[in-house]
C-alpha cells in the first residue's frame, strides 16, 4: 500500500512532474515538490494537493547543486520522518546539430539530467535500507532506448540514465528497494513546447508540421502521452504488485520504440 508513504519528485512544479505529484497525492502519498519557480507561482499548486488530505511542500533546490540536492533530502526526511520514494524527473532539453552544440548547455543537461539523479539517489538510500523499503523512479524517455537528430546531449543523459537505474536494481535487490525508469514519449509540456519553434527553424518547416510530422510522426498511436499515465505508472511502480518489477525501462510511448 502506498498510502501514508512519502515522495520527493524533483522538478515538480511543472508538466510531468507536477502530474506525477497530484497523482501521488491522490493516492494518498505526502509530497515534496521541487522546482526552479518562485514559491508564490506554485501556491495554488501545492495547495491542491494538500486539498487531497496529503502533506504537500515546496522545494526551491538547485539540482545542479550537490549540496542542495542533499538539503532537499534532509528537509523531506525531517518534514514526514522517511522518504520512501524518490522520482528524479527534473531534466531540460537543448536542441541544435552537435558542431554547433554550446559547451555549457552541454554542461548543464548531463548535470541536471544525469548527474542529479547520482546525487538524489546516494543521499536517499541510506534511509530506504534503514526502513527495509523503497522505490526509486527516473524519469528517462523514449530517448534512452532510440536518438533523435540535434539532440546529442539529451539522448547522452537518458541513455546513461537507463544505465544507473540497472546498476542501482542489481546493488538493492535484496532490501526491498526497486529502481526502475520510465522511459515517455511526446508529452505536452513546457519543455516539448518550448523546442518547437527551434525544430521548426533547424528543420525548416511550420510549428504545426513539427507537431504531426515530426513528435507525433514518431508515436503510432498518433497521440500525445498524457501526464495522467505517467502518475499512473509511476504508482503501478510503487504498489506490492511490482515488487519484483526491478532494474526496467518501461516505455510510455504510444509505440515509438516498436518500430
Ligand atoms: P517541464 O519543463 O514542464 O518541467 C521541468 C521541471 O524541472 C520544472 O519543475 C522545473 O522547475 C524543473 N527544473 C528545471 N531546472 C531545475 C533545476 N536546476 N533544479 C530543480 N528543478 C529544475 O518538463 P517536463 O516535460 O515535465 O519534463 C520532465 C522530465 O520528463 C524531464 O526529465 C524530461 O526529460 C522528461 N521527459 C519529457 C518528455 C516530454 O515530452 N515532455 C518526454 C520524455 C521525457
Amino acid at each position: 500500500m502506498v498510502k501514508n508513504k512519502s515522495a520527493v519528485i524533483t522538478g515538480s512544479s511543472s508538466g510531468i512532474g507536477l502530474g506525477i505529484a497530484e497523482g501521488f497525492a491522490k493516492a494518498g502519498i505526502n509530497v515534496m515538490m521541487n522546482g526552479i519557480e518562485p514559491a508564490e507561482q506554485v501556491e495554488a499548486d501545492r495547495a491542491r494537493l494538500e486539498s487531497y488530505g496529503v502533506k504537500a511542500l515546496y522545494s526551491r533546490a538547485n539540482m545542479m547543486k550537490p549540496e542542495e540536492v542533499r538539503g532537499l533530502i534532509s528537509e523531506a526526511t525531517e518534514a514526514f520522518g522517511t522518504v520512501d520514494i524518490l522520482v528524479n524527473n527534473a531534466g531540460i532539453q537543448f536542441v541544435a546539430p552537435i558542431d554547433e552544440f554550446p559547451e555549457d548547455k552541454w554542461d548543464a543537461i548531463i548535470s541536471l539530467n544525469l548527474t542529479s539523479a547520482f546525487h538524489t539517489t546516494k543521499a536517499v538510500l541510506p534511509g530506504m535500507k534503514a526502513a527495509g523499503w523503497g522505490r526509486i523512479i527516473n524519469i528517462a524517455s523514449a530517448h534512452g532506448l532510440v536518438a533523435s537528430p540535434f539532440k546529442s546531449a539529451y539522448v547522452s543523459a537518458k541513455h546513461g540514465i537507463l544505465g544507473m537505474t540497472k546498476t542501482v536494481a542489481l546493488e538493492v535487490a535484496e532490501q526491498n528497494i526497486t529502481v526502475n525508469a520510465i522511459c515517455p514519449g511526446y508529452v505536452l509540456t513546457p519543455l516539448v513546447e518550448k523546442q518547437i519553434p527551434d525544430t521548426a527553424k533547424a528543420r525548416g518547416i511550420t510549428e504545426e508540421e513539427v507537431k504531426r510530422d515530426v513528435l507525433l510522426a514518431a508515436q503510432p498511436t498518433k497521440k500525445f502521452v498524457t501526464v495522467e499515465q505517467l502518475a499512473d505508472t509511476a504508482l503501478f511502480l510503487c504498489s506490492d504488485g511490482a515488487a519484483s518489477t526491478t532494474g526496467v525501462a518501461l516505455p510510455v510511448e504510444g509505440g515509438w520504440t516498436a518500430h
